[in-house]
């Protein structure tokens, strides 16, 4: 049994400063909002560790890749909140970078569907994710987004 929000909040500050140590200008702030009724869940955690860093790192990419509007004061943002829902956990990383556009929205959970430059990113990420989450674990991840707005990346696990 593993502690969820001890181990959001471990990978979240790992993502955070691994990637402000690497990027220049690199201004995002994040927030985590727990729930302490999440308490301890049944899960590999190396596995799901690997699902936050990459939902966390692929959140940090997407506010800095938002391009500022002149005018409009931009503060790149990262809110993860865990919850306790009935017999389940929730887990949400939304993040005010570009958004998904609806024509790549059913694509990014394939292996190798990638925007990213070459060497920034694989694609290899949310489809690896979505195994861990559904067939290693039992639960759901989903996703809501609008482009130009948000991304809010949902994992579901059950707590039992
Ligand atoms: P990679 O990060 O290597 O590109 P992923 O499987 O993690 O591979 O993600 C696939 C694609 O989904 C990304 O290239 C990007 O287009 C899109 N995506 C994932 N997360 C976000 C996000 N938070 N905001 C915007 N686009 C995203
Ligand atoms: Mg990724």
């Amino acid at each position: 049994l593993i502690d969820l929000n001890a181990l959001v909040d471990e990978y979240l500050r790992l993502a955070y400063h691994g990637l402000r140590a690497k990027e220049k200008d690199f201004n995002a702030e994040f927030r985590f909002d727990a729930d302490p009724a999440v308490g301890s869940v049944s899960v590999v955690p190396q596995e799901i560790g690997r699902v936050l860093l990459n939902l966390f790192n692929n959140a940090f990419y997407a506010v800095n890749q938002k391009k500022q509007q002149p005018n409009e004061p931009y503060q790149p943002q990262v809110i993860v909140t865990t919850k306790k829902l009935g017999d389940k956990v929730e887990i949400r990383v939304k993040d005010n970078g570009t958004g998904i556009p609806v024509g790549i929205r059913q694509k990014i959970f394939q292996p190798f569907f990638t925007t990213k430059p070459t060497g920034e990113g694989t694609g290899l990420g949310l489809s690896l994710s979505y195994d861990i989450i559904t067939k290693g674990h039992g639960g759901k991840l989903n996703v809501e987004s609008v482009e130009g707005e948000f991304t809010e990346m949902i994992i579901e696990l059950p707590k039992d």
